[in-house]
């Protein structure tokens, strides 16, 4: 694989390959994207194009020679990544890195780090990095890859290059499913359109979403007109409200969504044409007789709302409960 043959993320890829051929690549940068959205990929195709044996200033690996090759197997000695032991970096990883960046490139003409999770590390981790990133060794580029720049030093920020990597468009993921990892259109939509726009995480919520009973979902709580207090009750009890569960009850609040906004395409166009849940049209479609398009929106409003305030932190129970009301108003 080289830099075309990755999923979107052309912005970034061509101030990455200009500042090869305009010999102005830098020692430190910091990749910022949400998880999964392919950074690390787009990574280490830089150190490719760095280090490919096809010539000097090749602005993108050859996927031929050794060296391309060993950086593909992760067998090359100048080029790591680094991935952290659980949910955060450990010093010892750092320290590692240090120790490495200390020698010459072995074989390749730059040696390349790529830290992963640079966020997620504790303060005085930060500061052996910050040393690190002061004194940059000759002939190396540390790359470090976050999901925000709001847990990382000002002084860190300070010095990198910051390369922003934004979330892709859903019809590429979902082409990306269906080409590469073969999954059937109507999975493959609906896991694009829950992605917020990244490859990584529709794969990780591929089992989750399997679990989730859409039907159940659509015919008893997003396209039901009225619960009783007991119904109610007995929903928010089957949710997962704790705070570790917190992105689980997210995810069903976006498929919520995803059905609700169905319902509305449905009203729009009586063909559904460009429906998620395609393969639920008959049932979709029974629903949707009972809604009048306002209502629909009203509704999509206040779940909208609601799982906006759940991110920020709300009481996941409270702010289920408050939308309940407001549902039943509507
Ligand atoms: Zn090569």
């Amino acid at each position: 694989m080289s830099f075309k043959d990755i999923l979107g993320h052309q912005r970034p890829i061509r101030l990455l390959q200009r500042a090869i051929q305009n010999e102005k690549v830098v020692n430190s940068y910091l990749f910022l994207g949400s998880e999964g959205i392919g950074k690390s990929r787009v990574a280490l195709q830089f150190a490719k194009a760095l280090n490919c044996l096809e010539g000097e200033h090749q602005i993108d690996g050859c996927d031929r020679c050794i060296s391309c090759k060993k950086i593909d197997h992760r067998l090359h000695p100048d080029v790591s990544l680094i991935e952290p032991e659980g949910q955060t970096l450990k010093i010892d990883q750092v320290r590692e890195m240090q120790r490495t960046l200390a020698y010459r490139p072995y074989e390749g003409r730059r040696r390349i780090v790529v830290l992963t999770a640079a966020d997620r590390m504790m303060p005085h981790m930060s500061n052996v990095l910050l040393k690190t990133l002061e004194e940059p060794p000759r002939h190396t580029v540390i790359i470090l890859l976050a999901n925000s720049p709001k847990r990382i030093l000002p002084t860190i920020l300070s010095r990198c290059q910051s390369i922003r990597f934004n979330p892709l468009p859903s019809y590429l993921v979902s082409d990306w499913l269906i080409k590469e990892k073969r999954l059937e259109e109507s999975e493959a939509h609906l896991l694009a359109s829950l992605s917020e726009g990244s490859p990584g995480k529709a794969l990780e919520i591929k089992e989750e979403i399997a679990n989730i009973e859409r039907r159940k979902l659509l015919k008893s709580w997003v396209g039901s007109k009225s619960l009783s207090i007991e119904e109610k009750e007995a929903w928010i009890e089957s949710l997962p409200t704790q705070p570790s569960e917190r992105e689980s009850l997210h995810l069903i609040l976006e498929m919520a969504k995803t059905l609700l906004r169905d319902l509305i395409v449905l009203k729009t166009s009586d063909k559904g044409f460009g429906m998620i849940h395609s393969d639920l049209i008959e049932e979709i479609k029974e629903v949707a007789e009972r809604w009048n398009l306002s209502s629909l929106l009203k509704r999509m409003e206040i779940l909208h709302q609601t799982s906006q305030a759940i991110r920020s932190n709300a009481n996941p129970r409270l702010s289920l409960e408050a939308m309940m009301l407001s549902w039943a108003e509507g």
